[in-house]
């Protein structure tokens, strides 16, 4: 499908239109959506009657969070955490570094930690230690997409919305730079002479 096809309306200001530096829509919409009722689903079931209590990872998870948050019917409560891992320009991860922890008392909760993707596993397995030392009485991982490359951390999360290549992607909440997160489809972001990715 070319980038152009089912671009829709977005922050570039006219149908059809995408950003310069945005290339081929690798998930659609209409596939993000169909998953993410289906993931609702299943962790539902999970979950059965447990209270759950979210941990998500600012900001690329917005968006998914925002979706899954309103097809999910049982008694939940939502903290955000802040982890950065590319800073700035960066498409090279430099491992996650906390800015925001603000998670109030986990003891005894059921955890769903979610992120919106898997790459390295640095950052899952970071919040999977932070949960547990602080007490949770489970915790359950779910990402968005997960990366087929290579892994620092091995961390398998119990639910997956869509494997990917290895590729850096945009739109549906994730950035480059800081934009792009408004995209409703998610995007490989094309090869750029200056990525600011070497560390
Ligand atoms: P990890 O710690 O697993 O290497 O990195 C996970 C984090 O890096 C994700 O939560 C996400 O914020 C960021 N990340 C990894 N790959 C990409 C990508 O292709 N695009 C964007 N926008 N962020 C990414
Ligand atoms: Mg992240």
């Amino acid at each position: 499908m070319t980038a152009g096809a089912d671009a829709g309306t977005n922050a570039a200001g006219r149908p059809g239109a995408v950003p310069l530096g945005v290339g081929a829509v690798l998930v659609t919409r209409r596939r993000i959506a169909r998953r993410v009722a289906a993931l609702a689903e299943r962790i539902a079931e999970s979950f059965g009657d447990e209270e759950m209590t979210i941990v998500a990872v600012l900001t690329g998870v917005l968006v998914f969070l925002a979706d899954l948050l309103r097809r999910l019917p049982t008694r939940i409560r939502v903290e955000v955490v802040s982890l950065s891992s590319y800073p700035g320009a960066a498409v090279q991860s430099r491992g996650p570094s906390f800015r925001l922890w603000p998670v109030g008392d986990l003891v005894g909760r059921h955890v769903l930690v979610l992120d919106d993707i898997l790459d390295t596993g640095q950052t899952l397995a970071c919040l999977l230690d932070r949960v547990r030392s602080l007490g949770a009485a489970s915790v359950r991982t779910c990402v968005l997409l997960r990366k087929n490359c290579p892994r620092v951390e091995r961390v398998e999360p119990d639910w997956v919305g869509f494997d990917v290549p290895d590729a850096f992607v945009v739109g549906y909440g994730l950035d480059h730079d800081g934009l792009y997160r408004n995209l409703p489809d998610i995007r490989v972001l094309e090869a750029q002479d200056d990525a600011g990715g070497a560390p």
